[in-house]
């Protein structure tokens, strides 16, 4: 019996969450590079931690082991915003952020199918921060390579989830993570 969805998470799976936010940042550190012009991404910058982000439980897990204190001790930063954040606007968890934080700011780039008089076709969709669209080619304009492509990392987190959990998907929010984060009772004043 566990306390949390995912105390139980083997320990080799967290060593492969850890790993994968490695890969990552090892893909997404080219195109920080080449995009410095045009990031507006700073420490105390915080528009893109936005409250109600949910994760799967195996990247819970990483956060869990490396940050014990935090989450049984720490107050949770107000709702409106991530639970994470501190007062500064800075990730209380940085290092072991989730992989959906690690590629904020940059151009992003995915692809849909869509159907079209009845045949497959694949669309790509385009964004990225609003801080960040000037000091660059427009967004339509940079090659695809230019730009972070959303997807494979996701389908590899979803597939190790779903190999640990009988195909669940099981998701936490960031948030319930904390112990405190479940509303306080009002004691009667007597
Ligand atoms: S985990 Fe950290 S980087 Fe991610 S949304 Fe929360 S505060 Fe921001």
């Amino acid at each position: 019996m566990t306390d949390k969805p995912f105390d139980d998470i083997p320990s080799e799976v967290v060593a492969w969450v850890d790993r994968l936010h490695e890969v990552a940042d090892e893909v997404a550190q080219p195109l920080l590079t080449a995009h410095a012009e045009r990031l507006r991404c700073r420490a105390g910058c915080s528009d893109c931690c936005s409250d109600g982000l949910t994760v799967f439980t195996i990247e819970a897990a990483l956060i869990a082991k490396r940050h014990p204190s935090l989450l049984a001790e720490g107050i949770p930063h107000a709702e409106g915003a991530c639970a994470f954040l501190d007062d500064e606007g800075r990730c209380r968890i940085y290092a072991e952020r989730p992989y959906v934080c690690r590629t904020q700011g940059l151009p992003l780039r995915w692809l849909d199918e869509e159907e079209h008089d009845g045949a497959a076709e694949i669309v790509e969709s385009r964004d990225i921060c609003p801080k960040n669209e000037q000091g660059g080619l427009p967004l339509e304009e940079l090659p695809a390579e230019a730009l972070f492509t959303l997807g494979p990392f996701e389908q590899r987190l979803a597939a190790r989830q779903s190999a640990v959990d009988g195909g669940e998907g099981r998701r936490v929010a960031l948030r319930s993570l904390f112990a405190q984060a479940a509303p306080r009772k009002h004691l009667p004043v007597l």
